[in-house]
């Protein structure tokens, strides 16, 4: 193996230390969502130490994450503040079974988390990862509308090109292709109604008027349809993985209405855009609505460890409370609520709290697009947008190659960028540098040259 991938390894990677790692990681790591051969031509890289937005490799090359380490990280890697309040848990109580007992950081978070919802959501069920946490709240809406006399509505609506994960019941109500073909047998339907990624509206139409066309189909479905359906489950302002795709939050209001209409439950998902990632703490916050059911992950815990929950309306939580053990909401995992991540998670608040995050995001935000306006004039890119701390534009390139090119050439730029299909996108923590902001769009335009060379 050394022989046969030795050169594109040196051409990839540099020197020898990450040569060793590179060896060791095919010879037994099973990567997610690759072509394990791909990495023949193209091995991963190792990564030994995180500095802020930095990442550093075992030869001591220096990438700016600018796509938070897979949408995870919020205040940079290794951070003083997480890594402290880690270290303090850590000679207390790492972990603790959370049935039948609790810790001081799992109330504590679960407190402070309903606290940001105005206690609209008022109880937290805790999972591990974001596909854990979608399961839970389809199995929590389905089995609410069992307690309630309603045993029928069993369904789930979800918009187009939507992603949820990839467990067999997120992927059920996932519609991406390339990840769903192999398993389908597995899946359960679905039924998917348009999505209203504005870069579909027509010529003359206002991303607003277009959002309320996508809801008013979904407004006919649940007409029809409401009594099978428990839920419609909603990515709000970003479809992140469907080339984040950005909608108007007039969707978002129609869609809450349409739910409260026809008695359907809306579960926002906002694994990917929570905890300021859209500008707001929580992305349906900038609708001025309240879901039913919400999933939170990914920046929970700062990109730390792995922790997802649930947040459910009073409502819910009240339709399992009884005396029958039936009617209780009995699913588990056995890391639910830990500790360390539970106390990652309380930092990740504090430093919300003491730096007033939001404000400063703004300012980060303006001056990416700022940064940002000379790439979408380039005559190869269209659709130049942003959400908060989600900036993005279409390469036109139907190359399929293009995003991995695209990544390699910024690697080689000392930059992290990994499209989605043609379109390149940046998510960078919220700690960087105007030195970096320029950094991070000095490497993706020498990528787009090198991609489209
Ligand atoms: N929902 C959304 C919106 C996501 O972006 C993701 C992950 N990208 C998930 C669910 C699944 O989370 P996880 O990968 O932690 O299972």
């Amino acid at each position: 193996m050394a022989t046969a991938h030795g050169k594109t390894r040196l051409s990839r990677s540099g020197g020898d230390s990450n040569r060793s790692l590179i060896d060791r990681t095919l010879a037994a790591v099973w990567h997610p969502c690759t072509q394990m051969k791909a990495h023949e031509a193209f091995p991963p890289l190792p990564v030994v130490r995180g500095d802020g937005a930095w990442l550093i490799d075992a030869d001591g090359r220096r990438y700016l994450d600018a796509i938070s380490s897979w949408w995870v990280n919020l205040f940079g890697h290794s951070n003083a503040r997480i890594n402290a309040a880690l270290r303090d848990q850590l000679d207390r109580l790492e972990h603790v079974i959370l049935a039948g007992f609790t810790h001081e950081p799992v109330i504590e978070l679960s407190e402070r988390l309903a606290a940001l919802t105005g206690q609209r959501l008022g109880h937290c069920f805790y999972a591990s990862d974001g596909s854990s946490a979608v399961e839970i709240a389809l199995k929590m809406s389905m089995h609410y509308w069992r307690n309630s006399g309603q045993p029928g509505k069993t369904g789930f609506v979800t918009v187009a090109g939507g992603y949820h994960g990839e467990t067999l019941g997120a992927l059920s109500v996932s519609d991406v292709a390339l990840f769903r073909d192999a398993y389908a047998p597995l899946l359960r339907e679905s039924s998917t109604v348009p999505s209203p990624d504005w870069r579909n509206a027509e010529p003359g139409e206002t991303s607003a008027d277009f959002a309320a066309r996508a809801a008013a189909q979904l407004e006919r479905h649940l007409a029809a349809n409401a009594g099978n359906i428990a839920a419609v489950i909603v990515e709000p302002l970003v479809q992140c993985a469907n080339r984040m795709a950005m909608h108007d939050a007039e969707y978002l209001r129609l869609v809450r209405a349409a739910c409260d209409r026809h008695a359907v439950h809306l579960i926002a998902d906002e694994i990917a855009v929570g905890f300021g990632r859209t500008g707001t703490f929580f992305a349906h916050e900038a609708a001025g609505i309240t879901p039913d059911l919400m999933t939170l992950s990914k920046g929970i815990t700062g990109g730390y460890l792995p922790l997802s929950v649930v947040l459910c309306r009073d409502e819910i939580y009240q339709a399992f409370y009884s005396d029958d053990f039936t009617r209780g909401f009995l699913h588990s995992h056995s890391y639910t609520g830990n500790a360390l991540a539970c106390s990652a998670a309380i930092a990740v608040l504090d430093l919300f709290e003491q730096q007033d995050t939001l404000a400063a995001n703004r300012e980060t935000a303006r001056a990416i697009l700022d940064a940002a306006q000379p790439l979408g004039a380039h005559r190869r890119v269209s659709h130049l947008r942003q959400t908060g701390m989600i900036t993005a534009f279409d390469v036109d390139c139907d190359d399929p190659s293009f995003s991995r090119r695209y990544h390699l050439a910024a690697l080689e730029h000392g930059v992290l960028l990994r499209p989605i299909g043609n379109t390149v996108y940046f998510m960078p923590p919220y700690v960087l540098s105007d030195a970096e902001v320029e950094k991070l769009v000095d490497g993706a335009r020498q990528a787009l040259d090198a991609a489209l060379a």
